[in-house]
């Protein structure tokens, strides 16, 4: 959620660790550490702190062990991981040693020239230490030696991480560089056709079933004279998708083109009822902070009737996301695709938007005045001064004189968008009481 810290991914082998050390990273006692293969976990990503240092943990965990393909598995999931972070924990098994799929990692984190901190997990007690010298060979400097399951070598390791991780992320965009796009939504809704339509259909990445080639994950492409990059298009493609078959494969990619995305635009199958996987991309689109377009595909497909129900739908399960541009088009032949660039341009004009401190006061004396809080157990809580923080989401900072209802905020954040647009964006509301 928070763009400005770095990004630390755990990668690694199934079954090594990543999970209980992620837990003891984080300083949590209950396990997210699932013994039933292939369950899909919500969260990828959080937010940890060391030494007084914050960065964002990407756990690359819950992988089923036993699926077909599990090396070409582990090289793609590390080259996401890669793309996303600032720096790779790389956590092996010391106790088993060193594998093929191990050396595959190896290989894939080596090309990203990203800072590598090596893990030797499972060396429970000193005896255990000496197998942990192997780990020399994989040429990632030294094997710091912890066991996750219970935290011996844990502080120095992260004593490691934190001397290779950069104190702010890189920029992956230079001002007026091309802008990140993410097509996402649930399989079968058109994504790739989508795709395929915008950048043109011989531009397909090559399929390369040997492997032996790292298929360009993002593409650029030009719309409407501006370039565009859009992210993990090999997840969009065939190719991957056919490869993967992995539910919660599938959502960690999604999550991660989404967290390196600028603007979303999740692709919903007009001609069938809004899902709750549709849902669940729309809220991590917006727990992101991300600009958002709707697309409402397979337009060619929707009825009268069909068109009676969405709209009820959309009141019903798309009050979250009013704010966001929606476009009803046909991939397959084209239709109305012209509208999504204008869509675009819109959703991330909301986005970017800075309201100055006298306005927004101006504004919060107008509403406060009009709309008072209500007086709860004999107080009046009182919006003192507030402030935008930060764009790209927009976040604003609210001192008062005490907590504001939920309902009072909500009530702020809809005024704002009345008054200063914001359309396309998630929008922030942070309330400091006054001690
Ligand atoms: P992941 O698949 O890499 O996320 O691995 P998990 O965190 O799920 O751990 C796999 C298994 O190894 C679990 O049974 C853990 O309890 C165990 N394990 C994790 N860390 C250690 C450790 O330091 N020592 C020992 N002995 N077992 C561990
Ligand atoms: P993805 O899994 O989201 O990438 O979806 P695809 O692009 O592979 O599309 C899934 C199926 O829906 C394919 O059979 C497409 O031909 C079909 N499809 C995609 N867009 C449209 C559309 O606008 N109208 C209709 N009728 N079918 C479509």
């Amino acid at each position: 959620m928070n763009d400005a810290l770095p990004v630390l991914a755990v990668v690694g082998r199934p079954n090594v660790g990543k999970s209980t050390l992620v837990n003891r990273i984080l300083g949590r006692r209950e396990a997210v550490v699932e013994d039933i293969p292939g369950v899909t976990r919500d969260r990828v990503s959080y937010d940890a702190e060391w030494n007084g240092r914050a960065f964002t943990l990407v756990d690359t965990g819950g992988w089923d062990p036993d699926a077909r393909g599990m090396a070409e598995r582990i090289r793609v999931q590390a080259e996401i991981a890669v793309s996303l972070a600032d720096a790779v924990l790389f956590v092996v098994d010391a106790a088993i040693g060193i594998t093929d799929a191990d050396e595959a990692v190896v290989r894939v984190l080596r090309k990203s020239g990203k800072p590598v901190v090596l893990a030797a997990n499972k060396v429970d007690d000193e005896r255990a230490e000496a197998e942990a010298f192997a780990l020399w060979n994989l040429g990632l400097g030294e094997p710091h030696v912890v066991s996750a399951l219970h935290g011996r070598g844990s502080g120095d390791l992260l004593d490691a991480v934190l001397e290779v991780l950069p104190e702010a992320p890189e920029q992956e965009r230079e001002i007026g560089g091309p802008r990140r796009i993410a097509i996402v939504g649930r399989p079968n809704v058109g994504k790739s056709s989508l795709l395929n339509k915008l950048a043109g259909e011989e531009r397909v990445v090559v399929d390369n079933v040997a492997g032996t080639t790292v298929d360009p994950v993002d593409e650029l492409v030009e719309l409407g004279g501006q370039t565009w990059r859009f992210i993990d298009t090999a997840g969009i493609r065939k190719r991957v998708k056919e490869a993967s078959g992995h539910e919660y494969y599938a959502w960690l990619r999604t999550s991660t083109a989404i967290e390196r995305a600028e603007v979303c635009v999740i692709v919903l199958a007009g001609n069938e009822s809004i899902a709750e996987q549709d849902m669940r991309i729309l809220q991590e689109v917006r727990e992101a902070g991300k600009a958002l377009v709707i697309a409402f595909n397979k337009w060619d497909l929707v009825d009268a009737e069909r068109r009676y129900y969405l709209d009820r739908e959309i009141e019903r399960d798309l009050v979250q996301v009013q704010w966001a541009p929606r476009i009803n088009i046909t991939a397959r032949t084209g239709w109305h695709i012209d509208r999504l660039v204008p869509a675009l341009d819109r959703a991330i004009e909301g986005w970017e938007t800075r309201i100055s401190t006298g306005a927004l006061n101006a504004f919060l004396g107008r509403i406060v005045a009009e709309h008072p809080h209500p007086v709860r157990g004999g107080k009046q809580p009182r919006i003192l001064f507030g402030s935008q923080v930060s764009s790209a989401p927009p976040v604003f900072k609210l001192f008062t004189t005490g907590r504001l209802d939920q309902g009072y905020e909500r009530f702020i954040e809809r005024r704002l968008r009345e008054e200063f647009g914001f359309v396309g964006t998630p929008i922030e509301i942070k309330v400091q009481p006054r001690e």
